[in-house]
């Protein structure tokens, strides 16, 4: 009896043993990555492939793009789509990370290196690009404005002009500073905060009057809320969103368009949208064309 015993423990060790001979990622060789990939020598690339390790910067709080769940980690269409190119670059899924990455400080992240790419309904513009370098577009959406779904005093973002009503957005974001040109007095309407559950709870609580973004955003937040909600008017500018990478790093962001333009014929980005955005917008977007500026 007792020799079975220790027999049975003796194996039970020799297994876990082996297990974590399989499982670790210290000294190279025998990962687990889910497909061995080589990159050529220097390239961020290879590096990530080497450290079997990505940190991605995301959103936190976002339905449906990036919302952070019970098991502590995000989910949504960014997530996905940033899980797709560490699967193309030999990543196994233990080795992903998330930085939440709210709008004001995405340049920040990639440039500190605190994260090494930033999917993050992150709109393509020159003033970003000063700093950073995108990859893309992915997606593209528009900014529209969401309001309390028994207010039909607000009917697009001409309904800020007379002054009064007051709107909020996000710090950093580009809705933030496109509504201005709407508003009477920006001092007074203009609400910003780090986050955009911070505007839907002022919403909620009447502090504010409408909540201004991008529309795919705000479906997410209407779609969470049943019956509270809903978008007034029609979207009024357009969001292509891209991959922050660190600034001049050529190799990666052309590594990540290559992905992109395979993922919208091979069904991985179709499936990407339908699990996560595709909840509350059924349509499977087609895939922008990418700009290889
Ligand atoms: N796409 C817009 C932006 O990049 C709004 C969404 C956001 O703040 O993440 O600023």
């Amino acid at each position: 009896m007792r020799i079975s015993r220790v027999a049975t423990l003796a194996a039970v060790a020799a297994l876990s043993l082996s297990v974590a001979a399989c499982g670790g990622d210290s000294d190279g060789g025998s990962g687990t990555a889910p497909e061995s990939k080589s990159f050529a020598a220097g390239t961020t690339m290879e590096k990530l492939n080497k450290a079997g390790k990505i940190t991605i910067g995301t959103k936190f709080d976002q339905p449906g793009f990036g919302l952070k769940g019970l098991d502590n980690k995000p989910a949504g269409f960014d997530v996905e789509i940033a899980k797709i190119i560490a699967e193309e670059l030999g990543i196994p899924e233990s080795g992903v990370s998330y930085v939440e990455t709210p709008s004001a400080v995405r340049e920040e992240v990639l440039e500190q290196g605190k994260a090494d790419i930033v999917v993050a309904t992150y709109t393509i513009n020159d003033k970003r690009k000063e700093r950073i370098d995108f990859a893309g577009p992915y997606y593209v959406a528009g900014q529209h404005i969401m309001v309390r779904a028994d207010d039909s005093s607000i009917t697009g973002p001409d309904s800020f002009k007379a002054g009064g009503k007051k709107v909020c957005s996000v710090q950093g974001s580009t809705p933030a500073t496109n509504i201005e040109k709407y508003l009477a007095d920006k001092v007074s309407q203009l609400v910003v905060f780090d986050v955009y559950q911070k505007c839907v709870d002022a919403l909620a609580s009447k502090q504010v009057d409408a909540v201004t973004t991008d529309n795919v955003i705000l479906t997410g937040f209407i779609a969470k809320n049943e019956g509270k909600y809903k978008l007034a008017g029609e979207k009024f500018t357009e969001e292509p969103y891209g991959i922050g990478v660190k600034k001049g790093d050529t190799a990666f962001r052309d590594f990540i368009n290559d992905t992109l333009e395979k993922i919208y014929t091979d069904g991985r980005y179709a499936t990407a949208w339908k699990d996560t955005a595709g909840k509350f917008d059924s349509a499977v977007p087609t895939g922008p064309a990418i700009n290889r500026y």
